[in-house]
């Protein structure tokens, strides 16, 4: 279970929403899943000098298949370790 990470769907379910502090630079594939093809999601969880970089499986009615996200560390593109980082506002820390 090392590799999952339970997803509160209301407070860490931000797809895109947000701007990055440090965004991925590996590729544009993997930024691209972030920003527009909300593929790939970021926690809020930070880990180290990068937030939790995830997937979340969607069934065919467009609803999540399961409550727990699948981490990735790596980009599934390029191989490379994801580092990425949201920037959170002053006045509302997380
Ligand atoms: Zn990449």
């Amino acid at each position: 279970m090392a590799n999952r990470i339970d997803v509160d769907q209301n407070k860490d379910h931000i797809g895109g929403n947000f701007d990055w502090d440090v965004a991925p630079s590996c590729c544009d594939l993997l930024k691209d899943a972030v920003d527009e093809e909300k593929f790939i999601f970021v926690s809020n969880f930070v880990s180290e000098e990068s937030n939790t970089f995830y997937m979340l499986p969607v069934t065919n009615e467009g609803r999540f298949a399961r409550d727990t996200g699948i981490t990735i560390s790596f980009c599934p593109w390029c191989g490379t370790k994801i580092v990425g980082k949201k920037k959170y506002a002053q006045e509302n820390p997380a």
